[in-house]
């Protein structure tokens, strides 16, 4: 399908390549000798998008066609369909010839200067995209609000948090109220990123302050709640922590296996198992997952018996299927095997976390990308919170 900056600029070359040669004709008949050149590097610089690949004829493209009013959009789609293409330095020498011609109109150069630091972002080159979009932020209140929107992707990518909030705070006002569904959950994270640099550092006042900004931004964030669990069970508090902890799968029970490790830690710390049970047992009514119920047998085996911890997993996959619940089910079940069973069994667990290792645990509702990790912000699509837990008979 030919991409639409392609379909333009081929469009608007060919138009202007008419304009030309219309022009030429009127005054003069005959070619002169400058307007056989131009003719010439132009037919060639058209001929680099059409045929891909030389070196140089992107250099004479840009010598071919004057930089005016006319031919403004042209360069700068020209450059634009370059970038999409993924030749970086091509699509920045094109904008920055643009940025060269102070003839230009001041409303035409911040084009090409946004233009250019889009450039930058997607070639990496994060700190001059950076100090090109503060520019407009401050000059061009035509671009003013793209570019902050842009400068806030270039703040989260050097994970400058506390400039990426204020950036957010520029959009939209500094009342958390004002700021729009898109941007509140997005806000909190960066607040969430400062509390996690906090809690790193054992700063333990500022990594509640950041937290109290992200749930004054966004009530619903299991991120923030995560964190304040943590912050709370570093404090010694383990009781607050389980309350924080018993929030979450209200809020998005695709989040439960998160919670899991620290609540055990806690409860254990507490010395709580029939707490810990009850709890774990309602949570499995409300939202059956193979964490929750993998954490049952592992309670069941440690207070009872293998025998009785199988019976209870044998008993929950009936129900619902899945390969970590069934692997789970074979460990128990070998504990109590013997001969010939024992050996038969130890293979169908060797093949079934084959088959488990080959799945992952997370994937991005939004593009697909998948792994075995949690990743907040998705790495491929930079999405906040559409990575989760995969639910079914390979998941949760
Ligand atoms: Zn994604």
């Amino acid at each position: 399908m030919l991409d639409f900056a392609y379909f333009f600029f081929l469009l608007a070359a060919i138009a202007i390549g008419w304009m030309l040669g219309r022009g030429s004709s009127k005054k003069k008949p005959d070619f002169s000798e400058q307007e056989e050149s131009l003719a010439r590097s132009y037919a060639q610089g058209l001929n680099y998008l059409l045929s891909e690949h030389h070196d140089d004829s992107i250099d004479k493209f840009i010598d071919s066609l004057e930089v005016s009013p006319a031919t403004f959009d042209t360069h700068l789609a020209l450059g634009n369909l370059l970038r999409r293409r993924g030749e970086y330095d091509q699509a920045i020498r094109v904008h920055q010839n643009l940025l060269a011609r102070p003839s230009l109109s001041r409303q035409s150069q911040h084009k090409a200067q946004f233009e250019l630091a889009c450039d930058y972002i997607a070639a990496g080159w994060l700190d001059r995209a950076e100090r090109l979009l503060q520019e407009l932020v401050e000059t061009s209140q035509e671009l003013r609000t793209t570019s902050l929107e842009h400068l806030v992707e270039v703040y989260r990518d050097e994970r400058e948090w506390a400039k990426a909030i204020h950036a957010v705070n520029l959009l939209h006002g500094r009342r958390f109220k004002r700021l729009s569904a898109d941007w509140a959950p997005v806000q909190a994270h960066f607040c969430c990123e400062l509390a996690e640099e906090a809690i790193a550092a054992k700063d333990y006042l500022s990594a509640r302050k950041h937290l109290d900004a992200a749930l004054g931004y966004d009530r619903s964030s299991v991120r923030a709640c995560l964190l304040w669990a943590r912050l709370e069970y570093l404090l010694g508090k383990q009781r607050d922590a389980i309350k924080v902890l018993q929030r979450i799968p209200k809020q998005s029970p695709d989040y439960i296996p998160e919670i899991l490790e620290l609540l055990l830690t806690c409860y254990g710390e507490l010395g709580d198992g029939r707490g810990l049970d009850r709890y774990l047992e309602s949570l499995l009514k409300e939202h059956p997952s193979n964490s929750v119920l993998i954490a049952l047998a592992e309670r069941i085996q440690e207070q009872d018996s293998e025998a009785a911890a199988a019976a209870f997993m044998g008993k929950q996959l009936a129900l619902r299927p899945s390969l970590r619940g069934l692997g789970r089910f074979l460990d128990l079940y070998i504990g109590t095997a013997q001969g010939r069973a024992r050996e038969n069994l130890s293979l169908l667990k060797t093949l079934v976390d084959q088959l488990i290792a080959n799945r992952p645990h997370y994937r991005c509702s939004n593009c697909g990308f998948s792994g075995n990790q949690l990743h907040w912000l998705c790495p491929s699509c930079k999405h906040w919170d559409s990575v989760r837990s995969v639910k079914g008979i390979e998941g949760e």
